[in-house]
């Protein structure tokens, strides 16, 4: 009988003790944990944004943006690496690994929410519509019906210009010319394949002030809030972006890097 006992008390303490040592031991390693023994935290964006992230005359990956990613990366003690991908592929990149963080001007939507977790938010951003200068024909969002469209594919310009034009039967789904990065869509719009550009407002004016063949013509009132994107449940990696974030707008610091990426 007492030999019975000490058997079910061996075993109730050796399940204890292994219990114990998958928690401590073999416990699955926190995002910070990993990107620390990397040495490095690599960063998803889509380099076509500006001022938020573009490509300068050196060829070199610069905005509003990497200046909040090197905060980030300042505070892990880790070096910065970023990777320039098309919009639509950044929450991929980040499901499968490919990227730590996005950090791409990326609206916080409810849908993105299902499938990323979104950092608080840190910039307020409408659309607009950009047309050649010299067109005098499209000063509304009505003004859009009929016409062909170009967007960035799976930015909210797209969903956008899906929701209030093509479901509304406004606009032709086969009219909406949807592009990988807004650069070949303002080409095509130069080259008169396409009749207007939907896309957001503060890198809509950027490619304005760069570029006097254009003009934004219509300002569309959406009141997006850009937020930086995690893989689900990375909580530890999130927490630190909020910190860095909050930093950043509590000091003032965001306030002047909005100078002088928006001059
Ligand atoms: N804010 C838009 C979106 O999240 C566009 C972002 C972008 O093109 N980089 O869809």
């Amino acid at each position: 009988m007492q030999k019975k006992l000490l058997v079910v008390i061996s075993i109730i303490v050796i399940a204890a003790i292994v219990t114990i040592l998958y928690f401590y031991v073999f416990k699955e390693k926190g995002a910070i944990e990993k990107i620390k023994e990397k040495g490095y935290i690599v960063v998803g964006t889509s380099a076509d944004f500006p001022p938020f992230e573009m490509v300068d005359e050196k060829g070199e990956i610069v905005g509003l943006d990497i200046d909040i990613a090197k905060k980030i990366a300042e505070k892990l003690g880790v070096k910065l690496v970023i990777r320039d991908i098309k919009f639509e592929g950044l929450i991929p990149a980040l499901l499968s690994g490919d990227v730590d963080l996005v950090i791409a001007g990326m609206t916080i939507t409810e849908e993105r929410a299902k499938a990323v977790d979104f950092s608080i938010p840190y910039f307020e951003a409408d659309q607009a519509v950009i047309v050649l200068k010299d067109r005098t024909d499209i000063n509304s969002v009505e003004d859009l019906a009929g016409k062909k469209i170009g967007v960035q594919e799976g930015t909210t310009g797209d969903f956008w210009v899906t929701d209030n034009l093509v479901k509304k039967g406004k606009v032709k789904e086969e009219d909406v010319k949807r592009y990988g990065k807004f650069t070949v869509a303002l080409l095509e719009l130069k080259k008169g394949g396409i009749d207007a550009v939907v896309m957001d407002k503060p890198a809509a004016e950027m490619y304005v002030k760069l570029d006097n063949s254009l003009k934004v013509a219509v300002v569309i009132k959406t009141g997006e809030k850009y937020g930086i994107a995690v893989k689900k449940g990375n909580k530890d990696l999130l927490d630190l972006i909020n910190k860095v974030l909050e930093e950043l707008i509590k000091s003032g610091e965001m306030e002047k890097l909005i100078k002088k990426w928006f001059g």
